[in-house]
Formats: structure tokens, C-alpha cells, sequence
């Protein structure tokens, strides 16, 4: 599938022309995907590229094997159509850390192909292709552990003494096997050892992460998966296969990068330091105790106040409780009350999460805010409405060196004159650590499902008249 033959110089240009337009689905659609209003459209305009990107690749002169081909894209799409309608909303991130990890797990299989049969042409192909190789197993291995982490399969950040000596162990060994390969070619043990080598690094490097630093190890392996495909979309020289993979990997590093300063960490804190680590950690000790509260005093509260800054975490993704917030909130508009979102980066359980059930629910852009627009609004604000978040407004973050959540700029939620806090229960946010915030004074925790709390609430400022 390599290379057209020069002779069929027609389908060669129909085949360069149809890639570009692939190239320039690929990019219209990610554009779009940049803001929530058009994001859906993205979607589409991305699909409809890989559409015609599979479609060319298929008609490519001296393709075979179509039989098999048509059965893994069947099986393939079955399997996708079915997970993709059954999957709830919540259970997403998990998804995506699975797909990243087929991604990853496709360019390292195609890398193994091309090296067992003899490498990719040249050494450059074939460096390419180990380069794809390496990057891709690692990325299919630790985007595994990653989706065990989000499906609540792996509790715990497993750590060993000598752990970064054994991970920079296996990447020398991995590279050494590369180089062997690309000086020698066509040597299975070395395929192998690279192969072996990569897996097990993919798990050595996500095993010790913890669970506040998931944010940026998804975004890694996204774009690792990205750059796997691209170095494999050289070795077989598939333009559809670079730029897709070009644009994955540019924009998985953009989101690395976010992500990592969201988390006020360098991706090296993330990967090597001992942060992170999830139950046991230390939140120093918690003084105060849980104060609860009824909806109705609540409701009060909320609509006799001047300002009101709603905080948004994963507990109101997992009650689907956006709607009913947003309905209150406009309750409260109607009355005078100014009403602000404060969005955190790494709230919910994937990139982005709030900002998608915000506009779902048809809240205005221009009442949300994120962490740097809205954090000194807190001072003034006589409610922040905490809706099922925990470790984006826990204060421990600010001051106990030993909490795995130390350094990660919170949203200021403790700073206005009252904190409402909505969850069913006692339960821990994703990092496994208590909160100081719902210990503080001036806190009240409003217990229930964040959707049902919700209807409550708004019955009790409608009472009000
Ligand atoms: P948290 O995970 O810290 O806390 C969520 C809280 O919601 C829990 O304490 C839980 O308490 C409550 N909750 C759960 N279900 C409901 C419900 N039905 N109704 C009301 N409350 C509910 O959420 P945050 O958004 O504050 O923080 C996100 C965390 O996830 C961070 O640690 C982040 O690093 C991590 N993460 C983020 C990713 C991303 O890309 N955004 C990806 C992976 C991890 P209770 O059980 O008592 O109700």
C-alpha cells in the first residue's frame, strides 16, 4: 500500500487530491471543535475525513485482502456503534482513554508488521517505524492502566522503591532494541524486545500516577497516540495517516500543556515525582465539623442574595443535574441576583467536561468563567453553590506540602461569605483526600443527589414568590 506505481500517474494525482481534501476535513473539523456551539459539526466534518481517507486507502492500487479488511471494519464498527450508544455520559473519559489506547495499540501493530517483514524500505523507514512502534505500545499499554484508573478497577497508585530507575531501564533497553533494529533490520528479537520493552514502560510510567495528575496523563497518551500514528503514516508513506496524526499529536500537546498547568505541575513532576498518589496521602488535620443544612434555608439564602457563583464538579455530571441548575439559576437572575459559573480546568473527568454540560443545558457563555477570569470574584460573592465538586475547591491544596493535591490552583470557593456545598455524602473526590473546605465556619453542606437538590431547590425559591 506503500508507494502508487509511477505508471498510474491518474489515480496517483486522484488519490494525492483526495488526501488533501482529507487533510482539510480533518482540520475544518477540529477548528470547529474548538468551540462548544460548533462542536458538534466537528465531529462530523472529522468523520467524513476519515471516511474519505479509508474510502481512497482502500481503493489504492494493488490493495488485497479485502475480505479480512471488510471483517475487522464491520466487527470494528459494530463494536464502536454499540459501546459508543451504551456508554453513559460519565463513563466517557474512560472511553476515550480506551480509544487512545486502540490508537496507540493500531500504529504499534502496524509498526510490528512492517519490522517482522523487514523493515521499512530504508533505515529511515525503518526508524520511523520504530519510532511509531515505541510510541504506540507505550501509549496502548499506559492508556490501559489509565481507563483501569478512571473505571475505578485500579484504586491505587502502585509505587516501588527504584521505580524511575526501572522505567529509564526499560526506555534505554526499548531504544537500544530500536537502534539494533535500524542498523541491523529484519531481526524478530529485536521487534520483539522493542515491542515487550515499550509495553512494559507504558506501565511502569502510569502505574505510580495518581489520581489528581489523571488529567495530564490522558492528554499525553493522546498525543503520543497521535505521534505513534503520524511516524507510522511516514513509514508507510500515507498522507492521510500523517496528517491525521500530525493533528492529534499537535493537539494532544496543547492539552498536555494545559492540562499540566492546570495542575501547576511540569509533565516531568507529573511522571517522576511522588505527587499525585492517591488514598492514605496525608490532608493534615481537619479542625470543625460537618455542618448540614435544608433546602429550604438554602433557598433563601440563594435568592435574597447579591451575588452567587455556582461551582460545578463531577457530582453534577454523574446527577445529570446541569439542567435543574441552570433552571434555578435563571430563578434567580429573574430576581436580581447576579450569577456566575466558575469553571476549573480539570473539573469533571475528562477536559472540557464542564463547559460541555454548561452548554448543554444552554447556559450563556458569558456567565462562565474559568479559574483565572473568576477566582478573585469569590471576595465578593455571597454564595458559592458547590455542585458535587471536591478537589477543585479543597484548600489543602494551597498549604499541606504533603497532600497530592499541593500546588494545584483550586477555585477560591472558601473565600465567599458562605459556601453551600451539594453531595450525597461523605464520599472523597477522585484524588481520595478529605476536604478542609466543608469543615470551614462559613460552610453548609446540603446533602442529596445533586439533581434531586436541585428540584428542591428551586421549589423553595419559587415558595419564596
Ligand atoms: P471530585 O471527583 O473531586 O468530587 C466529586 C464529588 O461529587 C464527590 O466528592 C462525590 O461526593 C460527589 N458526587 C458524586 N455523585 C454525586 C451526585 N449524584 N450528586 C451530588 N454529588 C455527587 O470532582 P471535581 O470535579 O471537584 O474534581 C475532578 C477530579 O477528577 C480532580 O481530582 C481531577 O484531577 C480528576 N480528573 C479529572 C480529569 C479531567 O480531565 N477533568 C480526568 C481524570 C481525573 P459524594 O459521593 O459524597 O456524593
Amino acid at each position: 500500500m506503500a508507494v502508487v506505481p509511477g505508471g498510474l500517474l491518474g489515480a496517483r494525482t486522484l488519490i494525492q487530491a483526495s488526501y488533501f481534501l482529507t487533510a482539510v476535513l480533518f482540520i475544518t473539523g477540529l477548528k470547529r471543535m474548538s468551540s462548544p456551539l460548533s462542536a458538534r459539526s466537528g465531529i462530523v466534518w472529522a468523520g467524513a475525513g476519515m471516511l474519505v481517507a479509508t474510502l481512497v486507502t482502500l481503493a489504492y492500487p494493488g490493495m488485497s485482502n479485502y475480505p479480512l479488511i471488510g471483517a475487522a471494519i464491520v466487527l470494528g464498527g459494530v463494536l464502536a456503534w454499540w459501546s459508543g450508544k451504551r456508554v453513559a455520559m460519565t463513563d466517557m473519559p474512560q472511553m476515550i482513554a480506551l480509544y487512545n489506547g486502540m490508537g496507540g495499540g493500531a500504529a504499534a501493530s502496524i509498526a510490528a508488521v512492517e519490522l517482522y517483514r523487514g523493515g521499512g524500505g530504508s533505515q529511515v523507514g525503518t526508524a520511523l517505524a520504530v519510532a511509531g512502534g515505541l510510541i504506540g505500545a507505550v501509549s496502548f499499554s499506559g492508556s490501559a492502566i489509565a481507563f483501569g484508573k478512571l473505571q475505578g478497577l485500579i484504586r491505587r497508585s502502585i509505587r516501588f522503591r527504584g521505580q524511575q530507575f526501572v522505567s529509564v531501564l526499560l526506555l534505554a533497553g526499548a531504544l537500544l532494541a530500536g537502534a539494533l533494529e535500524v542498523l541491523h533490520g529484519g531481526a524478530a528479537g529485536y521487534v520483539t524486545g522493542l515491542l515487550g520493552l515499550a509495553l512494559l514502560l507504558g506501565l511502569a510510567m502510569t502505574l505510580p500516577i495518581g489520581g489528581a495528575d489523571m488529567p495530564v496523563v490522558i492528554s499525553l497518551y493522546n498525543a503520543l497516540t497521535g505521534l505513534a500514528v503520524g511516524f507510522e503514516g511516514f513509514a508507510l508513506h500515507n498522507a492521510a495517516m500523517i496528517i491525521a496524526g500530525t493533528v492529534v499529536g499537535s493537539a494532544g500537546t496543547l492539552l498536555t500543556q494545559l492540562m499540566a498547568r492546570a495542575m501547576n505541575r511540569s509533565l516531568g513532576n507529573v511522571l517522576f515525582s511522588g505527587f499525585g498518589e492517591a488514598p492514605g496521602a496525608s490532608t493534615g488535620p481537619l479542625s470543625g465539623s460537618l455542618k448540614p443544612i435544608e433546602a429550604a434555608d438554602v433557598g433563601v439564602m440563594l435568592a435574597f442574595a447579591h451575588k452567587v457563583i455556582v461551582v460545578p464538579g463531577y457530582g453534577m455530571a454523574v446527577a445529570q443535574a446541569q439542567h435543574k441548575i441552570w433552571e434555578l439559576c435563571q430563578l434567580l437572575i429573574e430576581r436580581g441576583v447576579m450569577v456566575r459559573f466558575a469553571i476549573h480546568p480539570v473539573a469533571g473527568r475528562m477536559p472540557g467536561h464542564m463547559n460541555v454540560l454548561l452548554a448543554e443545558a444552554g447556559v450563556p457563555y458569558d456567565l462562565i468563567g474559568d479559574l483565572e477570569q473568576i477566582n478573585a470574584e469569590f471576595d465578593t460573592a455571597d454564595v458559592a453553590l458547590i455542585i458535587g465538586a471536591n478537589d477543585v475547591v479543597n484548600p489543602v491544596a494551597r498549604t499541606e506540602k504533603s497532600s497530592p493535591i499541593y500546588g494545584m490552583p483550586i477555585l477560591n470557593a472558601d473565600r465567599a461569605k458562605n459556601v453551600i456545598v451539594i453531595k450525597r455524602g461523605q464520599g472523597a473526590g477522585f484524588s481520595g483526600i478529605e476536604n478542609a473546605l466543608f469543615y470551614l465556619d462559613n460552610t453548609r453542606m446540603l446533602y442529596g443527589d445533586a439533581q434531586k437538590v436541585g428540584a428542591e431547590l428551586i421549589q423553595a425559591v419559587k415558595a419564596l414568590g
